[in-house]
């Protein structure tokens, strides 16, 4: 099989991406790159995440052509792959629908920055696309121009999308997106939220990115 390690990485992040309810049922989908062989190991069509096993996971080359693999990948592997192919500082795909963070793709507002968390991981607030339907190169590409070199897009009506250099890194991204979302409405209903200066969240990027960015340098 070809690489074991790195598809069964990519089925212990999926299951961990269902099982802390960033997707519910077969909803979502998960890539990583292999940075040696340029293969991308993407979760398969219609996943039973409970199920999940590493020989489940397709291998497609950059173009999204399978490599190897016995079920079919996810229908959404053009925008894995179109990013990846664009992104080279980047190697994982991350595609859920989180409810909070969606919620605001549904509003079409984006996600305030107030949480120290969300300005380490985010940086910045994320761009949301508007509503296409999704599946195809078209979508693609115009997902990947929404996220440009960002870690983070909305998918307007739909849900949400995270790239993260490993599996680690980008698994905490899309919970940072998701609990910004959630901290803000619950905090709206509580009273007015404070949100964090841009010249905080400046600074809390900048530090991370120099203290911890360099060591997730690999899957
Ligand atoms: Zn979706």
């Amino acid at each position: 099989m070809l690489l074991p390690e790195l598809r069964g990485e990519v089925a212990r992040y999926a299951k961990k991406m269902y099982d802390s309810h960033l997707v519910q049922a077969t909803q979502g989908n998960l890539s990583a790159r292999d940075p040696e062989s340029g293969f991308i190991c993407v979760t398969p069509s219609s996943t039973d995440y409970q199920l999940l096993r590493a020989e489940d996971i397709v291998v497609v080359d950059e173009d999204g052509k399978v490599v190897e693999g016995k079920r079919r990948p996810t229908v959404e592997t053009p925008v894995h792959t179109l990013i990846l192919r664009r992104r080279h500082d980047i190697h994982c795909v991350m595609h859920t629908h989180s409810p909070y963070a969606t919620a605001f793709g549904v509003i079409y507002q984006p996600i305030p920055m107030i949480l120290s968390d969300s300005a380490l991981y985010l940086g910045c607030e994320v761009p949301i696309a508007a509503y296409h339907m999704s599946g195809t190169p078209e979508f693609a590409e115009f997902v990947a121009n929404t996220l440009k070199d960002g870690p983070a897009v909305i998918w307007g009506n739909h849900g949400v999308l995270v790239v993260g250099v490993d599996l680690s890194l980008t698994f905490s991204i899309a919970h940072a997106l998701e609990d910004s979302a959630k901290v803000y409405a619950i905090a709206k209903q509580l009273g007015n939220p404070v949100l964090l200066s841009q010249e905080e969240v400046i600074k809390l990027r900048e530090f991370w990115i120099n203290n911890f960015g360099q060591k997730a340098s690999k899957l």
